[in-house]
């Protein structure tokens, strides 16, 4: 037994040199991958962020009510959202993220809740590499000069994600008995949504879809 975590250790590096040797050959890999969850997977841990998987139309909606507090975090992948997942270079796709952003920022785009459960938005967050690109996108402008350590740089084959946290208070918590996914309509690209929610009436979830897009508490 005492061999164990010497060799748990061991595994683990070569595990990690392994995954890290892995991701040079990135390109390859994901443009057939989107399929395969897993395989994505492993490969995430060079954006830093995670999500569970990564599939094109496909987004996760995570909502917990705790007393007057409901935390609503959407994770997507970015091409949902924005039709593409380079960090954006032309005045176009600077544009088309920065629409997204103003989109993503009003919580009515992505869910609307019951008008009865009085919930004012107090925060949002939006974060994704291209989000935080658009922001600084004077030093990104001349990114191909940096290409060889970032594989990002590689338009066809980049893959980004991004996410947006809502927080709300609500003066009438107990009216919260259902809501509506609008993400479809604003976001067409978003076929389907894994929406989890915790409440005091327990955990629920679901897939929901553009012609199935709301559920009861
Ligand atoms: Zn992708």
């Amino acid at each position: 037994m005492r061999v164990l975590p010497l060799i748990a250790s061991g595994l683990l590096t070569s595990l990690a040199f392994a995954l890290h040797a892995h991701s040079d050959h990135d390109h390859e890999h994901k443009k057939h991958d989107h399929g395969h969850d897993k395989h994505q997977h492993d490969h995430k841990h060079d954006h830093g962020d995670s999500l569970g998987a990564h599939v094109h139309g496909v987004a996760s909606l995570n909502l917990v009510l705790d007393g007057a507090i409901l935390a609503v975090e959407l994770d997507s992948p970015a091409d949902n959202i924005l039709g593409f997942e380079y960090l954006p270079s032309s005045d176009a796709d600077k544009a088309t993220t920065k629409a997204a952003m103003d989109t993503l920022r009003q919580a009515d785009s992505v869910v609307s809740l019951p008008s009865a459960a009085g919930c004012a938005l107090d925060d949002v967050k939006l974060e994704s590499l291209i989000f935080a690109a658009l922001e600084t996108s004077h030093e990104h402008a001349h990114k191909h000069d940096h290409d060889h350590d970032h594989k990002h740089g590689d338009k066809e084959h980049a893959h980004n994600d991004l996410s947006a946290q809502y927080q709300f208070t609500c003066s009438n918590p107990d009216a919260l008995s259902a809501v509506e996914v609008s993400l479809f309509e604003h976001f067409p690209r978003t076929e389907t949504v894994i929406l989890q929610a915790i409440t005091p009436s327990g955990q629920q979830g679901g897939e929901l879809s553009a012609s199935n897009n709301s559920i009861r508490f």
